[in-house]
């Protein structure tokens, strides 16, 4: 298929050819055609900050449950939190939901079709627009994620830091993008930088960019992008109670609306803070035993060690205020995310 004319035509059609015919398979995508806005949509807000192979067994669920944005718009809050539960950054699944209800109210069931109408919805950020814009509309949206990135730093040797980059990445691009195959080429981009042009040995040797390339030219790939000096993560400690009552049920709470892991299920657990926490801070009086070994859990500007203290009830107790008391053998209906479904499943171990 011709491509629109430019300086750089070469390597644009190089890339589409290279495209149609390496391009990944992947669920949600169709090669040769436009795609649903729904699996787009769907696809994109779970790939933000988490890998195609984590995502695919999510987005094939979803779809199964809700096959369309209007079910997805019915669909109870804690379901959908449950459904998400393990794959982080929950403010993901909460947006999700408020857009699917607002492309079913505001909308008729159809997302709106040009790249200022979806940056108008929850959820849906720049990028996120531009690549629904681009894939599902064929719109000559400019879409720049972090392999977009690293091929056009790349391809360009442009060796200001990120993310004051942006701005010339939009150049390159503009001077690229094909008006017939928006989509396809923003794709092609992605798994450019997802299987050859990769950030610590890219096969520059098989790149159908390679002609067009100036840091291979120069032997320097690897050198871009350049990124900004690295902000230091916080260091932060909290004590973990994992209680089993003799019903073979432990104690839960909701986090707050607001914030970190908001309106997830819980274990209680001590104010995330600089120093350690003592027993005596537990919900409710037992012989609380605390494990050697902590949970470590990364977020992206947190480094959290959780300990966990673990006790065995004698006898059924009334949970607390605002805690309930939930079946071992139940917790997948509950939205646990990662953090704390490892920590129970430390704390149960240990209670054997
Ligand atoms: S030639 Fe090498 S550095 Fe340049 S885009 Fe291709 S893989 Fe990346």
């Amino acid at each position: 298929m011709p491509v629109t004319s430019s300086p750089v035509d070469h390597p644009a059609a190089a890339l589409l050819a290279w495209y149609d015919r390496a391009g990944r398979d992947l669920p949600w995508r169709v090669k040769s055609g436009r795609a649903e806005p729904y699996r787009i949509w769907l696809s994109e807000i779970m790939l933000q900050q988490t890998t195609v192979e984590a995502v695919k067994p999510y987005f094939a669920k979803f779809l199964a449950t809700w096959p369309d944005v209007t079910a997805l718009a019915l669909a109870e809050d804690q379901a959908v939190m449950t459904a998400w539960a393990g794959l982080g950054y929950y403010a993901r699944a909460r947006n999700l939901l408020a857009c699917a209800r607002a492309v079913a109210r505001d909308f008729g069931g159809r997302f709106p079709e040009t790249e200022e109408g979806l940056r108008a919805l929850p959820g849906i950020g720049a990028y996120t627009a531009a690549a629904i814009a681009a894939i599902a509309f064929g719109e000559r949206a400019i879409v720049i994620d972090g392999n977009i990135e690293r091929v056009i730093t790349r391809i360009a040797a442009i060796d200001t830091p990120l993310p004051k980059a942006k701005p010339e990445i939009r150049a390159v691009l503009e001077g690229m993008v094909p008006a017939d195959r928006p989509g396809d080429f923003a794709q092609s981009l992605m798994d450019l930088g997802a299987t050859i042009c990769t950030p610590k040995s890219p096969s520059c040797l098989i790149c159908p960019l390679a002609e067009a390339c100036v840091a291979r030219a120069r032997g320097q790939a690897t050198a871009f992008p350049v990124k900004p000096a690295k902000k230091g993560k916080k260091a932060l400690q909290s004590l973990a109670f994992v209680v089993l009552d003799p019903q073979s049920r432990i104690l839960l709470s909701t986090r707050p609306a607001k914030g970190l892991l908001a309106g997830m299920a819980e274990v209680p657990n001590t104010a995330w803070s600089a120093g350690p926490s003592g027993l005596q801070a537990a919900p409710l009086a037992a012989d609380w035993q605390r494990l050697n070994q902590p949970v470590i859990h990364i977020f992206t500007h947190i480094d959290l060690r959780m300990e966990i203290a673990v006790a065995r009830l004698s006898a059924v107790t009334p949970a607390l205020e605002g805690m309930r008391w939930v079946d071992v053998g139940k917790l997948d209906s509950e939205p646990v995310p990662t953090l704390f479904r490892k920590v129970i499943e430390a704390g149960l171990r240990a209670l054997g």
